[in-house]
This record gives C-alpha cells, sequence and structure tokens, in this order.
C-alpha cells in the first residue's frame, strides 16, 4: 500500500495534520511509536490542556519572521475557528490563555480524535520510525522504516514526532539547532534550606548574565525546591538562561530599595521590646519559612537590631546563580531541533527534500508558557496540510 501522506507522530501537529490533509481527500496514515494518540495534549495545562492564547504575537516565538509568515494575519481566529469547527467551547482567562470550557484536556483530543475517526484515518500505534528513505527520483516514494522491521511508503511524509525527534532523520542531513530540554525548574546555587521545600512567593524574576546585560524579566509565582526553584515564571526564565547566569528574585517590586526601607522603619516603630521580632517583623510580607529565611541572611539583624538597609536590599535582592536547568524529565519543551532555514515557511516543506514537511516541537521553534507551544503546533500543521 502506497499512502498519499504518511504523518509521523500522532501528538497535536500530527493529528491536525493528518486530519486537514484527509479532509482534502488524501489518503493518509499516522504511525505513532505509543499505544495510543495525544499523550502531550493530555498532560498540557496541568490536565487542562491551555491549548492557545488571545495574544499570539509572533514576538514571544524565537523566530518571529519564519513564525509570522506560517501564522499569516490572523492566527488567533485560525486556531479558535478551527476547533469551533471541530465543536470545542473554550474559556480564556485575564491572562489570555484559553482552555477547553470543560477545563478537561481529554476534550481537546476528544473532539480531534472524533474527527479523526470520522474521517477515517488510519493510525498505526507501537509504530516507531527509525528513519525516513526520502525518493530516488520523482516517480518514486518515500520508505519509511519503523524499529519493528516495517516499511510503509507515502508520496509526502509530514515529520510531527516532537522535540528531540530530529535524530530519527540523521541520514536526510538537514541542519539541527541544539536541542535541549526546558520550560522546566532551575537549579540554582546556593541550594535553598529544606524547610523551604514547596514554599510559593509572589516575585519579579530578572536573570542577567556575566555582562549585566538582561535576559530575562517577568512577574509571576516562585516556588522553592530542595534543588533550587521553580513556577511558571522559572520556566519561562529557563528558556532564556544559562548554567552561570544570575538569577534576582526582588519581593517588593512596587517601591524601591529606599521606599522600601523607609517603610521598614516606620514599621519598626510600631513593634514593641516584648515582641520577637527576629519572628514577627515580616509577619504578612511574605510566608513565614520565607521570612525566617531572609531574617536570618547575614547582616540583617545586628546586636538583636534590625539593619532596615540590608534587610530592604534583601527583599529586593535575593540573588542565585543559575546551575543547570532541572527536573528535565518533565520539561515542557525541547529548544532547538530542525533549523528553520532549511523549510520555506509558507508550506513547511523542506528546501532540500520538497516533498517532507515538518511541524511542531521537531523544528527551532520556542516559546513561553501559555498557550504558544501548543499553537505552533497546530498552526504549523494546519499550514502544512494547507500546501499539501
Ligand atoms: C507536562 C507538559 C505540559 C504542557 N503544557 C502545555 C500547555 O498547557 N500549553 C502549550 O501550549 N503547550 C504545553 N506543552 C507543550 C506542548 O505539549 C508541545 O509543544 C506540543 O505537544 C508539541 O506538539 P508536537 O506535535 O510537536 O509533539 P507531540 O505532541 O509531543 O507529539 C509527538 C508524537 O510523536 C510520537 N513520536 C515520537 N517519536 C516517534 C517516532 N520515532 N516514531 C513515531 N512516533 C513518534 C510521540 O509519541 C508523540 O505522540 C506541555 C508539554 C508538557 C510535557
Amino acid at each position: 500500500m502506497i499512502y498519499d501522506v504518511i504523518v509521523v507522530g500522532a501528538g497535536a501537529s500530527g493529528l491536525v495534520a493528518a486530519m486537514s490533509a484527509a479532509k482534502r481527500g488524501a489518503r493518509v496514515c499516522i504511525l505513532e511509536a505509543k499505544n495510543s494518540a495525544g499523550k502531550s495534549i493530555l498532560t498540557s495545562g496541568n490536565g487542562r490542556c491551555n491549548f492557545s492564547n488571545a495574544n499570539l504575537d509572533a514576538g514571544h516565538y524565537n523566530d518571529p519572521e519564519f513564525v509570522t509568515t506560517v501564522f499569516g494575519p490572523n492566527p488567533k481566529e485560525t486556531v479558535t475557528k478551527f476547533f469551533e469547527s471541530l465543536g470545542l467551547w473554550y474559556i480564556t482567562d485575564e491572562e489570555g490563555r484559553m482552555f477547553p470550557r470543560s477545563r478537561a484536556a481529554t476534550s481537546v483530543l476528544n473532539v480531534v480524535m472524533n474527527r479523526v475517526k470520522a474521517l477515517g484515518i488510519e493510525i498505526l500505534y507501537n509504530a516507531k520510525v527509525q528513519y525516513a528513505e526520502p525518493p530516488q527520483d520523482k516517480q518514486e516514494s518515500w520508505k519509511i522504516h519503523t524499529e519493528e522491521g516495517q516499511c510503509f511508503q507515502a508520496g509526502k511524509v509530514i515529520w510531527c514526532a516532537g522535540g528531540g525527534s530530529s535524530k530519527y532523520l540523521s541520514n536526510l542531513k538537514l541542519p539541527v539547532v541544539h536541542e535541549q530540554k526546558t520550560l522546566c525548574p532551575l537549579a540554582v546555587t546556593p541550594k535553598p534550606p529544606k524547610y523551604l521545600n514547596g514554599v510559593r512567593a509572589w516575585c519579579l524574576v530578572t536573570v542577567s548574565d556575566n555582562h549585566k546585560k538582561i535576559l530575562f524579566k517577568e512577574t509571576g509565582e516562585v516556588l522553592w525546591r530542595p534543588y533550587g526553584i521553580s513556577g511558571i515564571v522559572i520556566f519561562n526564565a529557563s528558556r532564556l538562561s544559562h548554567p552561570g547566569d544570575t538569577i534576582e528574585l526582588d519581593f517588593v517590586e512596587e517601591k524601591s530599595e529606599e521606599e522600601l526601607k523607609n517603610d521598614l522603619d516606620k514599621r519598626l516603630l510600631t513593634f514593641d521590646d516584648r515582641s520577637d521580632i527576629q519572628k514577627d517583623f515580616l509577619e504578612g510580607v511574605l510566608h513565614p519559612a520565607l521570612s525566617d529565611f531572609i531574617m536570618h541572611l547575614p547582616g540583617v539583624i545586628k546586636d538583636k537590631h534590625i539593619d532596615t538597609a540590608c534587610l530592604a536590599h534583601a527583599l529586593k535582592h535575593l540573588n542565585y546563580k543559575i546551575e543547570s536547568p532541572a527536573d528535565t524529565e518533565h520539561a515542557q519543551i525541547t529548544k532547538g531541533g530542525l533549523d528553520t532555514k532549511s523549510f520555506d515557511a509558507n508550506t513547511m516543506s523542506s528546501y532540500e527534500y520538497p516533498t517532507f514537511y515538518a511541524c511542531g516541537e521537531v523544528l527551532n521553534i520556542d516559546a513561553p508558557c501559555g498557550g504558544y507551544n501548543l499553537s505552533w503546533a497546530w498552526l504549523s500543521a494546519l499550514k502544512a496540510a494547507d500546501s499539501i
């Protein structure tokens, strides 16, 4: 059997590419390494699937020029119309993040799978592709070889096997940008004390390199772990930072250090001699474990008195050195991948192999948390299917 199109990977981009190609009359088969489809859709957004964002500006991505061409003029409308056509009801939260109305990732996968089934698309599970053999001449088809020794043929291949899957394409000699797991926690030095494990605080997070160049600045909730720090804002920082960079937490973003010192001086006047000032001074300002940590930093208490200048500085500049990405097993994406320079953003096809298409995370396109990465998967898949 020779298919019109073989899609490799039944994840976010693969299911949509297959569906859209089949809708246009192509005979499509999906090869999927696992025993079920869309596992990454189900785990996304903590099981709620933040499937898109109301502001899909290409500036959120690492390669805005390529993304702009793929997205076209109205990416949000393209995504919402597509999901509306599948019958998905959705909500948009105050940060612009879009979720299924049910807040259940299964809703997104189910509406997609219902249409995949209705279109009669064949999905072969436990079919892990090892390599793709290009056609020798225009009459020949692609031969897709699986780990199990099977070979499938098709006129066109859409590669949708996700982050890190470029290794299966090494025989094609397409340029690859170094791949690295990201959108994950960060291991830092000094290591936070164990008693901070699980503590959260809202901070302005700034990452700067050795030359003090600011690489990242965003406000969000930081979560302390024994190896370092986590939370969505830290995931976003991990994407733009490197080992050796400095990450600074500012607990009182709304005040300058001087204003904060003045406020702390006034606050000091409200404490009398009977107070356990070291324990109580930051009550209501920070989580008790975090206030304990800050109050014990060198220089904050001198001769049983609070040095408000030192405390204001500590609250504005809690600094760590970034050691490495952490807990990468659970990282949300892989940055790097197939170099976009060797692909046409108008079609998603390779310049070297015009019947080979790539979509989703396998390409060197990444973005912060917020529904941008799934949006890239959907929109790049729709673009490829359009041109097929
Ligand atoms: C925990 C977690 C939470 C996330 N939350 C969000 C979120 O809320 N919003 C958001 O926008 N993004 C989120 N993401 C990122 C998002 O899921 C991915 O960017 C998106 O799924 C990428 O789509 P894809 O089609 O490129 O790859 P995938 O969806 O990963 O699909 C790739 C498919 O290919 C299969 N495959 C791999 N290798 C082979 C092979 N050799 N042969 C055959 N099949 C193969 C895989 O089994 C998989 O089914 C999250 C990711 C994770 C891990």
